[in-house]
């Protein structure tokens, strides 16, 4: 506290700001409590949840995680909510079940050879491989060709550029489209999304090292289900002000992730988004302790749907459970487990004095290292808020691991580089903003 006073007070004069110090909560020792982040982290990402899609309940498992925190920390839910949640459908390719590849007798192993694209249909089967020739693109009659050859028995093996480059041309779309199966070789890191539909075939995405040199025949065994009208949550709670209870600061975090791969692999979401999930319930934490309750309303929520394209956010904006009006700052919180190269504010520019004051205040005690401010950017669940007036930020650290939306994010292998110092600089901040 005295350094943080000695370090801070000064600079924030110079800003202009007028702020009892005095009042900002000093680094508290739970704040640290790296056992209870490393339990949160390993429930979260354990396989009881499966990667926290929409398959074998893993949303509402995480959801049912959130709420009972939310409960025994005296969170007070919307009354228009059911319990703390409030739940909203989606519709999401999912990959439950069989899932094996074997190319010229070679097993390929899911996501570490290869991954499924987001839209791919299922399906199982033996097929002889035809390679796409890029020529088509340059040489009429090669075109010609490709497109008077049936592919409705074979399993085409396309080059990533090749195929993106193909699929923008509709000719060509159409033509893929016949394909018993698409294998879409990647040169680099394979990186998984979601989609709302289903393709007509197995759709893989194999790294290019993986995949045997001029293969011959596939065999594919994959259950791909596309739940439609899923119905799952967003979860909230709420800590009254204490002295404004109608004006609102609002933390928010992505708890679902990518779900399953097959039956026997997942996407554990480490960083991805249980680093924000736990961190959101460590500040749930420590501001339902009486000494540390705030002026303003504190509203914590958990979305589901974000990797499926901010669909809990979007539902949330469209049907909330407060007015948006209300609404003071909101801070969202996604991949924030590392650190080693500080940290990035989205929206930091379109609220410079918040940017500033972050800044300050991470100059002091609660250093998570450099951070940059940067413009709009519809990567997160901060935005919806922020398209319907909200002012909002969203804060992720850079550095340190390479994994994402791979199923290499995993616990234990998330360094938390600047998780206690993320954490101080959080609670400082919310504090300061009731002033
Ligand atoms: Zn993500």
């Amino acid at each position: 506290m005295p350094v943080f006073w000695k370090l801070t007070r000064p600079s924030l004069q110079w800003l202009g700001l007028s702020v009892c110090l005095l009042a900002l909560p000093s680094a508290p020792a739970h704040g640290q409590d790296t056992p209870e982040v490393r339990r949160t982290l390993r429930y979260l990402t354990s396989r009881h949840l499966h990667g926290r899609g929409y398959t074998h309940h893993g949303d509402q498992r995480a959801a049912a995680f959130l709420a009972k925190h939310f409960k025994r920390l005296g969170l007070l839910p919307f009354s228009s909510a059911r319990d703390y949640t409030q739940p909203f459908s989606l519709t999401v390719n999912t990959f439950p079940g069989n899932l094996s590849v074997t190319a010229d007798q070679q097993k390929l192993r899911p996501g570490h050879d290869f991954i499924v694209a987001p839209e791919s249909g299922g399906g199982r089967f033996t097929a002889s491989v035809v390679h796409f020739d890029s020529l088509v693109f340059s040489q009429e009659p090669l075109l010609q060709q490709f497109l008077a050859q049936p592919l409705q028995a074979v399993a085409l093996a396309v080059a990533q550029q090749d195929y993106q480059r193909a699929m923008a041309q509709p000719l060509l779309a159409q033509k893929l489209q016949e394909a018993r199966a698409i294998v879409v070789l990647i040169p680099g890191k394979l990186t998984a999304s979601l989609a709302a539909k289903q393709a007509p075939q197995p759709r893989l995405l194999v790294a290019a090292l993986a995949w045997p040199p001029a293969a011959k025949e596939i065999t594919i065994d994959l259950q791909a289900r596309l739940q439609q009208s899923y119905r799952t949550q967003n979860v909230l709670g709420y800590i009254p002000g204490t002295a404004r209870p109608d004006s609102l600061l609002v933390v928010t975090a992505h708890y679902d992730h990518l779900g399953e791969l097959g039956r026997h692999h997942y996407f554990p979401g480490a960083n991805d988004n249980a680093s924000g999930t736990s961190m959101l319930l460590q500040l749930a934490r420590h501001f339902s302790q009486p000494a540390h309750r705030l002026r303003y309303t504190l509203v914590f929520i958990g979305f589901s749907g974000e990797e499926a394209g901010l669909l809990g956010s979007r539902y949330f904006t469209a049907h909330p459970l407060f007015p948006l009006g209300s609404v003071r700052f909101l801070i969202n919180l996604d991949l924030v487990g590392t650190g080693d190269s500080g940290a990035t504010v989205v929206n930091g520019t379109l609220h410079p004095k918040e940017f500033q004051i972050l800044q300050q205040l991470n100059s002091g005690t609660a250093s998570v290292g450099s951070l940059a401010a940067r413009g709009r950017a519809a990567n997160s669940d901060h935005f919806p808020f922020s398209e319907a007036g909200v002012p909002a930020f969203f804060l992720y650290t850079r550095g340190g691991i390479a994994a994402y939306h791979d199923i290499q994010d995993k616990a234990e292998t998330l360094p938390l580089t600047r998780y206690s110092e993320l954490y101080r600089l959080l609670t400082q901040f919310l504090t300061y903003l009731t002033h």
